[in-house]
């Protein structure tokens, strides 16, 4: 079909070139009012370049009918046939029954919503043709609210020609039914020309990289010929998909790119590097810097120097000592005369980092304020006073610190604890707290290792620092995975370890991220452990706890006035008890291995020998039986990560808060990532050589994302 076959509206334009669909609202489509624009918009599309960026999540054949003899379940299918018979029945639930028969065999039609119409319609002798999806039902196979359109045999004409197409599947939201999208996307095909998806490669780029043109790759993904290799098409690794995917990971490789020389088009302060203050430091610590504390260091000391921010991500492991690295950089600062805020992503984790950095700062003349979402409006407004005078020099926070009404007297670091726990559009806001014309330094650290891909894609504009060395004298944490039905075994070996002077968390997790929820289950865990060790003090910490409780029980639990800590996930980042070596996870199979690694991060901190037991619910299931095993078998954070991946792909891995912010329309970073070392490749090149056609395409597939493209 093509434009001369069919009148369509057709936006105005000049009449040599068709305009650019990008240009033309999906309004100009016949048949779409607000409403319908609506909805669209819901799926992220409001012009006709959206509307044919929106591909099939799947493909139906209808090219063929087959016989009802040679029905399989679970097969999408075109029947043709004959009602034989047509019935309310009840069954659970009142359904209309059709049997349908084609001289090869019958099968039913079943349908749990139905107008009288359509049972009207649907009587002895009709003859239809049906789309749908066989399943086994009660009556044998069964096709439950087959699409069907009746053939007219009166006229002795058969229903429209078969599809000659592979019909798509669009992902749809309420109330937009595929056929509504398939017409839309059918109106939109037929107004594209090769000009009017504007090519923003470069063609010798193109060529390159062997890219058919857009049109092309889109008018093939919409309608894909009979002979198409469905697979392909339906794992995403078409050629003509993998284009696609490959432009959008481009446009985000870009606009990361962008984000990056925007913050660097502002200036930093440059601060000179404070050996005297260092040394200070490290002649307090009970302890001499790894190597890579201090090399680390040593980067971070270099940017600093530099009077355009730093974006540095610095990576390490589950105890690897990043807040020694991040306390060494505040000095830095400090030394030339900035404020250094460094935030934390919960209260605990908050408060742990105000009680280490006023230990270190305060020998050396260097105040520290507080600031946390709960505390009382006297102390708060003492604390936004000092941070607003510059008398507060360290300022250590939750998100409180990003409110509006935090005002610096003159930022120069922001350092982000535990990155992973925070949206990239948090790690920007800190930014604005800079002093007019001026953007701090920004540290940002995580322990979750980051798979090289991701690393490559949710960080591509950060630079990258790993700290892949433990301090000496740690024992790595041995794991065993036990079944729920031991746990009074497991109870008594807890008694066992505690009254022999070591410490134990026992960590309650729930598959929902409800806290109170989780909260009332540490609770009722809490009562049954007491009453079964009644010679331990059992602590217990949860979300729902005031902050001044939370504060109490950690200090108990380190001051080893509680032997055995119930908790919540709250524990999970940061907490560093080095007396504890024990660690019971309830469910473990509920969580992600990176959390779990987080998680169990908290023993294996001092020099005993440590051991962590993930007690499972049984039965577990393939893949739970594969995760807790990959937690057995290694205590290295970036197996761990790459094992994450490999099971649970990338959202789960960085977790919502982070994926929260990469919305990829098609592309897919475990499917895809291959593409990534080319994208890194060639984006600094085509951003300086073609900045316009850069923009334009972050525009194009960032359009509506306001955390990339609007910085
Ligand atoms: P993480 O990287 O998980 O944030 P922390 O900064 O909390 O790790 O450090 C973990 C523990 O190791 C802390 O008790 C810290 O004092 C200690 N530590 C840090 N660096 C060293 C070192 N070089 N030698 C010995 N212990 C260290
Ligand atoms: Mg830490």
């Amino acid at each position: 079909m093509t434009a001369t076959d069919t009148p369509v509206r057709k936006p105005s334009s000049n009449k040599t070139q068709a305009p650019g669909l990008d240009q033309v609202a999906v309004t100009a489509l016949k048949g779409v009012g607000s409403q319908l624009a609506l909805k669209l918009e819901k799926l992220g599309i409001t012009n006709l370049q959206d509307l044919l960026f929106h591909l099939p999540l799947r493909y139906m054949d209808r090219t063929r009918v087959t016989p009802i003899a040679a029905l399989q379940p679970l097969a999408n299918v075109v029947i043709e046939g004959e009602v034989r018979a047509s019935d309310v029945v009840f069954g659970r639930r009142r359904s209309l029954l059709c049997r349908l028969q084609d001289g090869t065999g019958t099968v039913s039609l079943r349908f749990f919503h139905f107008s009288n119409a359509q049972k009207q319609k649907l009587t002895p002798g009709t003859r239809l043709r049906c789309y749908g999806e066989t399943r086994r039902g009660a009556s044998g196979l069964e096709l439950y609210h087959p699409e069907y359109e009746v053939i007219d045999q009166n006229s002795n004409k058969s229903a429209k020609p078969l599809q000659q197409t592979l019909t798509p599947v669009y992902p749809t939201t309420e109330g937009l039914t595929q056929q509504r999208l398939r017409s839309l996307t059918e109106q939109a095909l037929e107004l594209l020309s090769q000009h009017s998806l504007t090519e923003l490669l470069p063609d010798h780029l193109r060529q390159q990289l062997h890219q058919v043109s857009l049109a092309d790759a889109v008018k093939y993904l919409h309608h894909p010929p009979k002979e198409a290799p469905i697979d392909k098409l339906l794992t995403g690794e078409h050629p003509y998909q993998q284009r696609l995917a490959f432009e959008e990971l481009l446009a985000h490789h870009i606009s990361m790119l962008l984000l990056r020389q925007r913050v660097q088009e502002t200036g930093a302060p440059a601060m000179a590097p404070q050996p005297h203050l260092q040394d200070r430091l490290v002649a307090q610590l009970g302890f001499t810097p790894t190597g890579a504390q201090t090399r680390v260091a040593a980067e971070i000391a270099y940017d600093l120097q530099q009077a355009v921010p730093m974006l540095r991500l610095v990576q390490g492991d589950v105890g690897s000592g990043k807040t020694l690295v991040a306390a060494f950089a505040a000095l830095q600062a400090v030394g030339n005369g900035y404020q250094v805020a460094i935030m934390a992503p919960t209260e605990i984790l908050a408060e742990q980092h105000r009680i280490n950095f006023s230990n270190w700062m305060e020998p050396l003349d260097i105040k520290v304020a507080w600031l946390s979402g709960k505390m009382k409006a006297a102390e708060r407004r003492e604390q936004l006073a000092a941070i607003a005078d510059g008398s507060a020099q360290v300022i250590v926070g939750t998100h409180a610190l990003f409110q509006d009404e935090v005002v610096f007297a003159d930022l120069g670091l922001t350092v982000i604890d535990e990155q992973h726990r925070f949206g990239v559009h948090q790690r920007l806001a800190l930014r604005e707290k800079g002093r007019e014309g001026r953007q701090p330094h920004q540290l940002i650290m995580t322990a979750t290792p980051i798979p090289r891909t991701l690393a490559m894609s949710v960080y591509a504009d950060l630079d990258n620092s790993v700290i892949d060395e433990l301090p000496p004298g740690r024992t790595p944490v041995s794991t065993v995975v036990i079944s729920n039905e031991r746990r009074q075994q497991v109870i008594e070996r807890v008694q066992q370890a505690c009254l022999e002077g070591r410490q134990a968390y026992w960590v309650c997790t729930l598959i929902e991220e409800s806290e109170a929820l989780e909260a009332q289950a540490a609770e009722a865990t809490w009562q049954a452990l007491r009453q079964a060790l009644p010679q331990l003090n059992i602590g217990l910490i949860h979300g729902r706890l005031k902050a001044a409780d939370k504060d109490a029980q950690m200090q108990a639990f380190k001051a080893g006035e509680t032997q055995l800590l119930v908790a919540t996930t709250v524990i999970e980042v940061g907490v560093d008890v080095p007396n504890a070596s024990l660690m019971i996870i309830e469910n473990p199979e509920r969580l992600g291995l990176a959390q779990l690694h987080q998680l169990r991060g908290r023993v294996g901190r001092g020099s005993k020998e440590s051991h962590c037991v993930l007690l499972y619910g049984a039965p577990l299931s393939q893949i739970g039986r594969e995760r807790l095993n990959a937690m057995r078998s290694t205590t290295d954070g970036f197996a761990i990560a790459e094992k994450d991946l490999q099971l649970r792909g990338p959202g789960e891995v960085l977790g919502t808060r982070q994926t929260g912010d990469v919305h990829f329309k098609l592309a897919d970073l475990q499917r895809d990532g291959h593409l990534l070392p080319t994208i890194k490749q060639i984006a600094p090149n085509l951003l300086a050589q073609h900045p316009q056609q850069a923009q334009l395409l972050v525009d194009r597939w960032l359009g509506n994302s306001p955390d990339y493209a609007n910085v």
